[in-house]
């Protein structure tokens, strides 16, 4: 039910899911998505209000809708499953800053809320192209502190939610409840005092457990969605201020339905183009794949290239601003029912600060490998090249993946080609897609 990871070198983060079997499925009314009545709790894709989605169009991308099956605990399947936060609209996060006798908060609880707002708040504005609307709520301007020491909870990295985190959330309900309506949020941030736990250099405790239907109840819903963040990830290179709330995005993105994309190897499989992937390091943004997942790219800027023989598609760079109609932002190839690739354009820009070779991005996307398995796996134009950054905690040899003009991905077993065929001056890329 839990997952827990065994201990890896690097620091990592551990996605933690409750039950995702039949029996949270059918549990929508209780869901983390209290606002929504219990209606819509799924954070899938939506159709903009602001676009015309004809039914054809729906119709083509339905072979793009890759699913996973009932053995993966999270996956890159769309449509994401009932129970985990909604991810647009105004999302409503109760953020509290938690402190122990034995490791009592140094200083203000207002200094640590502010290592991670408002940039949280502003990378979510600039990754959905403001579809989300973040909105962190402090009821509690001080330390809540806990009423057992930390050692108490007996909380480790890999720590399964029973029983030191049913624990810590009980008592955090019990502290917190006279002044806390938890029906109104959509997602819960436990900001833990640093000092609590080993350093982010050792290991990093920091955690979500999503889509958890069985965790204590507050005002009639559970706390079904919560991150809690642990020591400062701070690599000693000064950029601290500057992207160490950078994990804070990544477990919410557990939090609205996303898996670890890095693997006990680390983040080579995707290196620097995902949250999911590193969070430590400069910043960086989210797939093209995981957009479309959340609801912040909508159809009508989706390409699915599923026929037989050549299509060719314009596309903009991630990271523009919308409004540029009829512009696609990702062109999906899907191999089966449940895999396929993914093509997009990354350049420096947005979230993507780290990007330091714009181009055609190509992804592998499995949606039966679950968290932490390597279900995307970003294929490298330039293998064993070293890369193209050498900026501290940004995963080197991926960082050249992208393809320029003139490049071709293949996959010969599957009989896909992506060429990019031309670049214009303004970012955009053409690509021909074919397919035996
Ligand atoms: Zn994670």
């Amino acid at each position: 039910m839990q997952q827990t990871r065994p201990r890896i070198r690097k620091p990592r983060h551990i996605v933690s899911v409750a039950v995702l079997t039949g029996l949270a499925l059918t549990s929508v009314t209780s869901a983390g998505s209290p606002l929504n009545n219990g209606s819509e709790a799924s954070a899938g894709p939506v159709g903009a209000g602001d676009q015309a989605v004809s039914v054809v169009d729906e119709a083509a991308l339905r072979p793009c809708r890759i699913t996973g099956t009932m053995g993966v605990q999270m996956s890159e399947g769309l449509p994401t499953p009932p129970g985990f936060a909604r991810s647009t609209g105004e999302v409503r996060a109760l953020t509290l800053m938690i402190d122990f006798s034995d490791a009592p908060g140094k200083g203000p609880a207002r200094d640590r809320f502010e290592e991670f707002f408002p940039q949280t708040t502003k990378w979510f504005t600039t990754s959905s192209y403001g579809r989300l609307r973040y909105r962190p709520v402090t009821p509690f301007t001080d330390w809540v502190r806990m009423p057992l020491p930390f050692a108490a909870y007996g909380i480790d990295r890999g720590s399964p939610y029973e029983p030191g985190y049913r624990s810590l959330v009980q008592d955090i309900i019990a502290e917190t409840d006279d002044r806390v309506n938890f029906r109104a949020y959509d997602l819960v941030n436990i900001l833990v005092t640093p000092n609590a736990g080993p350093s982010a250099l050792d290991t990093v405790l920091s955690v979500t457990f999503s889509g958890n239907d069985d965790a204590p109840r507050a005002d009639g819903v559970p706390l079904a969605n919560t991150s809690f963040v642990y020591s400062r990830q701070d690599d000693g290179s000064g950029s601290y201020g500057e992207t160490g709330f950078r994990v804070l995005p990544h477990e919410n993105g557990h939090v609205f339905g996303l898996p670890d994309l890095y693997t006990v190897d680390g983040g080579g499989t995707v290196g620097h183009w995902d949250i999911m992937s590193e969070d430590w390091g400069a910043n960086n943004d989210l797939l093209g794949w995981h957009k479309w997942k959340l609801g912040w790219l909508d159809s009508a800027q989706i390409r699915c290239a599923s026929e037989r023989g050549t299509t060719e598609h314009l596309l903009a760079p991630l990271a523009s601003r919308d409004g540029h109609e009829g512009r696609a932002k990702l062109v999906f190839v899907p191999l089966t029912e449940t895999t396929g690739y993914a093509v997009e354009v990354r350049i420096r820009a947005g979230n993507d600060d780290a990007v330091c070779k714009p181009g055609v991005l190509v992804y592998r996307v499995d949606a039966d490998v679950d968290t932490g398995n390597g279900p995307v796996t970003v294929a490298d134009s330039e293998r064993d090249s070293g890369g193209c950054t050498r900026q501290p905690n940004v995963h080197a040899e991926l960082s050249d993946a992208p393809f320029e003009e003139g490049e071709t991905f293949r996959d010969r077993q599957h009989g896909v080609r992506i060429a990019v065929t031309d670049e214009d001056e303004r970012g955009n890329f053409r690509v021909r897609v074919t397919r035996r």
